[in-house]
């Protein structure tokens, strides 16, 4: 473990004087793990360096009962947790800065050592003196250009994720033609139009022939006699138009059927029709009938009355 010595530290806000006390009088070591206090002078000392001690204080020299040890946890969490600059900082420039706990795993493991500047850097720490190499050709995070794009992003961005799809990326035919070198990943789509080893379509494919000959022999293959395929279609078809004969035959069947129950319906309509008309007319002629004869009988009682008057009214002159 590396040594350190108070005079070696350096603390980002100074220690109150009473606490300044902080190496060992046995190892003259900063202590900072497990320290344990003396009874009789209060002064500290390391576990390791104590434990060995039986007799008397090595600080006061008081022995016999004055003297005990006991671990003083408070003491180690206050001193760990003080903030201090590398020890390094002058000699070397290394910038750490952390708590005291933590400084010996520093001056052992990261002294000296520098965080990369790129940002999302998988490096933690990395040896100053290859930082330069590492920044420029080492680097994940370095900056990085597309050399078919041009597009600006991380290395390993624009070599796992960009490269994949970059549509100017050269790549070969997919077919492996021999007609072109590389070509941009972007032209394949018109290449494949013309590309000898491209499967096509046969241009009897409407006919029923599902081949796929390759561009380069589909002459060949249309000169081909398709008889076989012909045949196979056309018997295809006169199956269809049987089926499709039949089919017809027992839609029409059905039509009829339904055009004869509507004809029944309309009839049976058409005499309820006439029988409710018929009753409507003989009811207005009876009505008709009957107020005449209340009339007549009105009219015949008036004119008696009226006679009646008159043969008085004669009487009376
Ligand atoms: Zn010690
Ligand atoms: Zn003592
Ligand atoms: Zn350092
Ligand atoms: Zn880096
Ligand atoms: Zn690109
Ligand atoms: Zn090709
Ligand atoms: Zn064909």
């Amino acid at each position: 473990m590396s040594q350190l010595s108070r005079n070696d530290l350096i603390f980002q806000k100074e220690l109150p004087e009473s606490l300044d006390n902080i190496e060992c009088p046995i190892c003259l070591q900063v202590i900072i793990e497990e320290p344990c206090q003396a009874s009789c002078c209060g002064q500290h000392f390391c576990e390791t360096c104590i434990a060995r001690v039986t007799t008397s204080c090595p600080y006061c020299r008081a022995s016999g009962h004055n003297f005990a040890v006991f671990k003083d946890r408070n003491f180690a969490r206050f001193l760990g947790s003080q903030i201090v600059y590398c020890t390094n900082k002058e000699r070397t420039g290394c910038e750490w800065v952390g708590e005291l706990r933590q400084i010996r795993t520093h001056l052992s493991e990261n002294c000296g050592r520098v965080r990369c500047p790129h940002p999302g850097c998988p490096e933690e720490y990395i040896q100053a003196y290859k930082l330069k190499r590492h920044q420029e050709k080492e680097c994940p995070a370095r900056p990085y250009k597309c050399k078919h794009c041009g597009l600006k992003d991380t290395y390993i961005y624009i070599r796992q994720t960009h490269y994949p799809e970059c549509p100017l990326f050269p790549v070969e035919c997919p077919y492996k033609c021999t007609t072109v070198a590389k070509i941009p990943r972007c032209d394949v789509q018109d290449h494949l139009l013309v590309c000898p080893l491209s499967p096509v379509e046969c241009k009897y494919s409407a006919l029923g022939c599902l081949m796929m000959p390759l561009r380069m022999n589909s002459e060949e293959h249309h000169l081909e006699p398709h008889t076989e395929v012909l045949v196979e279609t056309c018997s295809r078809l006169l199956c269809r138009i049987e089926q499709e004969k039949e089919q017809s035959k027992a839609e029409q069947s059905n039509l009829q059927r339904q055009i004869n129950y509507l004809n029944t319906e309309l009839n049976k309509m058409r005499a309820d029709l006439r029988s409710q008309h018929d009753l409507l007319h003989g009811k207005v002629y009876y009505d008709i009938d009957d107020k005449l004869s209340q009339l007549i009988v009105k009219h015949e009682k008036l004119r008696s009355d009226h006679d009646q008057e008159f043969i008085i009214y004669i009487a009376m002159i």
